[in-house]
């Protein structure tokens, strides 16, 4: 398959100290995510999955190795490229939604855009920005939870926030930390469905990262993490 490869981490490692004594976590993963694709990572929890997703978002460094979006390396870029590369390419969605407790529905969506704009350009742009959020509810079916703070939210409509968030600034490629770990299994099922969705859709590639292997089965690609290493699933190779 000539699937062009979107994001790409080579040999990466990552270790923690506790009470000085090094913790290896990662030892070494290879991981390849293609254009356009559903790509599962599974693994047991503590296996090391959040760790790996925070240093392929550029949000904490590797010990060693390489991370390429796009062919374009992220391991060795300065803070300001490595927080374009976050703001202009990724959504990110975790477990426990991470919105803002003070902040509507809507106004959580806008957020990313308030934070990566100049005051005066969210200013100048402010109309077709909520035109755009109102859009974003609407694509996750929580149009008419948008002026509802996270506490008036069930877990399965915080988290249909979380993801019209990730998705504002249109992203290519979605991270998605354990998206339905934390919710019943219906609504778990709902939340990966919409997601499937804007894959189809738009197109949008997506690292769906859980401990869950049903999870896996829907996707197109299938990597597991053992050992602090990643090995694919043959069975789910060159699905697409
Ligand atoms: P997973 O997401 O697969 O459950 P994590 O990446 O969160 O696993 O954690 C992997 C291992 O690293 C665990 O043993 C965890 O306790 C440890 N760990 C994670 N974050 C830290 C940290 N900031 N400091 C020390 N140890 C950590
Ligand atoms: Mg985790």
């Amino acid at each position: 398959m000539n699937s062009e490869i979107v994001l790409e981490a080579k040999q990466l490692k990552k270790s923690y100290h506790k009470d000085r004594i090094e913790v290896p976590v990662l030892r070494g993963v290879d991981l390849q995510v293609q254009r356009g694709l559903v790509t599962a990572l599974v693994g047991r929890s503590g296996s090391g999955k959040s760790t790996l997703m925070h240093l392929l978002a550029a949000l904490d460094h590797p010990d060693d190795g390489e991370i390429f979006f796009c062919g374009e390396p992220i391991h060795n870029a300065s803070r300001k490229r490595r927080d374009a590369y976050r703001n202009q390419n990724l959504g990110i969605i975790f477990q426990f939604y991470h919105l803002l407790p003070e902040l509507s529905a809507i106004e959580n969506v806008l957020a990313p855009l308030m934070i990566s704009q100049s005051v005066l350009t969210y200013f100048k742009n402010r109309k077709a920005a909520k035109r755009h959020a109102e859009l974003m509810l609407d694509r996750v079916g929580l149009l008419h939870r948008a002026t509802h703070k996270p506490s008036e939210m069930s877990g399965g409509e915080m988290q249909r926030a979380a993801i019209a968030r990730a998705l504002m600034t249109k992203p290519s490629l979605l991270l998605a930390d354990e998206p339905t770990g934390n919710l019943d299994t219906d609504t778990g099922r709902e939340i990966l469905s919409l997601l499937n969705t804007f894959n189809c859709d738009d197109g949008l590639s997506i690292l769906m990262i859980t401990h869950d292997d049903t999870i896996a089965e829907n996707a197109n690609q299938c990597y597991r993490m053992h050992d602090g290493q990643l090995a694919t699933d043959p069975a789910k190779l060159h699905v697409a």
